[in-house]
C-alpha cells in the first residue's frame, strides 16, 4: 500500500516523499480514507503509529481542495487541533508544516505559558489550520481574537490525557463555541469509559479506527529492568549509563522534584543532562527539548506531562526511574522509544515498593519484562508490611510538619520578631 494508493494528492505525497515516509502505517492506512470520507473518526492509537500524519494529511488535503477556489481571500479556521501540552502543539504544527509545505495552507500554534502577542500576529492575518491547548485557546477566544464560527473539521488529540489533565471543563466549554454541523475526529490512546462516553458528546456515527491496543506495547521495544534497594537507584543510574551503547536517553521520574534531583545528581558526575516539567517556563523546556534533539544533551529528564507527546527522531534508550503504579502509564513511557519501527531499549529500575506496579504491567503487557543480571546492586530489602507502611507515612508527615515548623521560625527571626511593627 502506497499513499498514492489512499488517494492523498500530488503536492502532500513531494513533501511525504521529502520526509522519507515510504509507507502508509497501519493507522495512516486506516484512517486516511475515512477522514477524506468525511466520516468521523473514533481513533485509539498510542503514540509512535503515525497518528499525527493519519489526521493532518487528510485534513491538508481536504482544506487544499475544498478551499482552492477561495484562494487569495483572508483564510479562515477550517480546522482546530486541540491537544494537552504544548511539546505535541508544537510538534503537530511542525508536521502540518512540512506535510502541507506545497499547498496553500495557513496554520498556526498557539499555547500558553509564554505572551500572547506573537501568537496573536501569527492570527492576524489569518490561518486554516489551528493547533491549540485548550486553556490559551479559551483565552484568545475570550479577548476576541479567535471564532470557531468557520471550523468544519475539529480534532480532539490525546483525550484520555486531557481528561487526567484535568481538561474536561474546558473541553466542554470549547464543544459549546464549534459549529454543530462539523466533523470530529478524537484520538485517545486508552478508551476507558469516561473517554468513550466524552466521545459520544463529540462524534456522531463515527468509524472505530483501533490500531496496537495500549496493552500491546510495540513489538521492537525490548524491555529489561534492574530489581534494586531506593538507596541504591543513583549509584545503579551511574552504573548504567556507563554504557557507551545509550547514546541519548530519555530518563522518566515521577516528580518533578525527584526529576531536578536526578539531574543535579547526574551533572555531578560529568553528564550532559537537563530536566523538564511543569515548573520550568516554557522557554527552559523548548531549550532543553532542542538541545537533547540537536545531541548536545546525553540524558534529558521528564515527568510523565512534560514528556507527553515529545516525538524525538530514533531515540532508542528510555530509562524509568521509577516504576509508575498506573500500568498504562508505562506504555505510554516505553513507547518514547522505539517509534515508527525503529528499535527500541527501555530500562526500567525498580525498588521493593514498587515490585507490586512490575506485576500490574506484565498482566497489562503480557509479557515478562526480562530480568538484568550485571547488577552491583541487587535487591535485598524487602517491601514494607502494612504496619510498616502506615508507620512510615506518619513519620513522613510528622518530618513534613516539623520541617515546616523550622521554616516559620525562621521566617519570624527574619522579621525581627515583631509582627506589629511589619510593614511600617
Ligand atoms: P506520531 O505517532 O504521529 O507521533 O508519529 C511518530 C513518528 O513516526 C514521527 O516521528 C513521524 O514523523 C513518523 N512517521 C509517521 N508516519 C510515518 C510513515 N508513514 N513512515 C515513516 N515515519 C513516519
Amino acid at each position: 500500500m502506497t499513499f498514492e494508493d489512499l488517494g492523498v494528492i500530488e503536492p502532500i505525497l513531494k513533501a511525504l516523499d521529502a520526509k522519507n515516509y515510504k509507507e502508509p502505517t497501519q493507522i495512516q492506512e486506516r484512517a486516511i480514507p475515512v477522514v477524506l470520507k468525511r466520516r468521523d473518526v473514533l481513533g485509539s492509537a498510542q503514540t509512535g503509529t503515525g497518528k499525527t500524519a493519519a489526521f493532518a494529511i487528510p485534513i491538508i488535503q481536504l482544506i487544499h481542495q475544498i478551499e482552492k477556489k477561495q484562494q487569495g481571500n483572508r483564510p479562515v479556521i477550517r480546522s482546530l487541533i486541540v491537544t494537552p501540552t504544548r511539546e505535541l502543539a508544537i510538534q503537530i504544527d511542525e508536521n502540518i508544516r512540512d506535510y502541507a509545505k506545497h499547498t496553500f495552507i495557513k496554520h498556526a500554534v498557539i499555547f500558553g505559558g509564554v505572551k500572547q502577542s506573537k501568537q496573536v500576529a501569527s492570527l492576524k492575518n489569518g490561518v486554516h489550520i489551528l493547533v491549540a491547548t485548550p486553556g490559551r485557546l479559551l483565552d484568545l477566544i475570550d479577548q476576541g481574537y479567535i471564532s470557531l464560527d468557520t471550523v468544519k473539521i475539529f480534532v480532539l488529540d490525546e483525550a484520555d490525557r486531557m481528561l487526567d489533565m484535568g481538561f474536561i471543563h474546558d473541553i466542554k466549554k470549547l464543544l459549546k463555541l464549534l459549529p454543530e454541523k462539523r466533523q470530529s475526529l478524537f484520538f485517545s490512546a486508552t478508551m476507558p469509559n469516561n473517554i468513550v462516553k466524552l466521545s459520544s458528546t463529540i462524534l456522531s456515527n463515527p468509524q472505530k479506527i483501533e490500531v496496537s491496543p495500549t496493552s500491546s506495547t510495540a513489538e521492537t521495544i525490548q524491555q529489561f529492568i534492574y530489581y534494586t534497594n531506593r538507596p541504591d537507584k543513583k549509584q545503579l543510574l551511574v552504573h548504567i549509563l556507563k554504557d557507551p551503547e545509550l547514546k541519548q536517553v530519555l530518563l522518566f521520574s515521577r516528580t518533578k522534584h525527584g526529576a531536578d534531583r536526578i539531574a543535579r545528581d547526574l551533572k555531578k558526575k560529568r553528564i550532559s543532562v537537563a530536566a523538564i516539567h511543569g515548573d520550568k517556563s516554557q522557554n527552559q523546556r523548548q531549550r532543553a527539548l532542542s538541545d537533547f534533539k540537536d545531541g548536545n544533551l546525553r540524558v534529558l529528564v521528564a515527568t510523565d506531562i512534560a514528556a507527553r507527546g515529545i516525538d524525538i527522531d530514533k531515540l532508542r534508550h528510555v530509562i524509568n526511574y521509577d516504576i509508575p503504579n498506573i500500568a498504562e502509564t508505562y506504555v505510554h513511557r516505553i513507547g518514547r522509544s522505539g517509534r515508527a519501527k525503529e528499535d527500541g531499549i527501555a530500562i526500567s529500575i525498580c525498588e521493593p515498593e514498587e515490585n507490586a506496579y512490575v506485576r500490574d504491567i506484565e498482566r497489562l503487557i503480557k509479557k515478562k519484562i526480562t530480568v538484568l543480571s550485571d547488577n552491583p546492586f541487587p535487591q535485598t530489602d524487602k517491601p514494607m508490611t502494612e504496619a510498616e507502611k502506615k508507620e512510615w507515612n506518619k513519620e513522613k508527615q510528622r518530618r513534613k510538619q516539623e520541617f515546616f515548623a523550622q521554616r516559620k521560625a525562621s521566617k519570624q527571626r527574619r522579621g525581627g520578631g515583631g509582627g506589629k511593627w511589619r510593614g511600617r
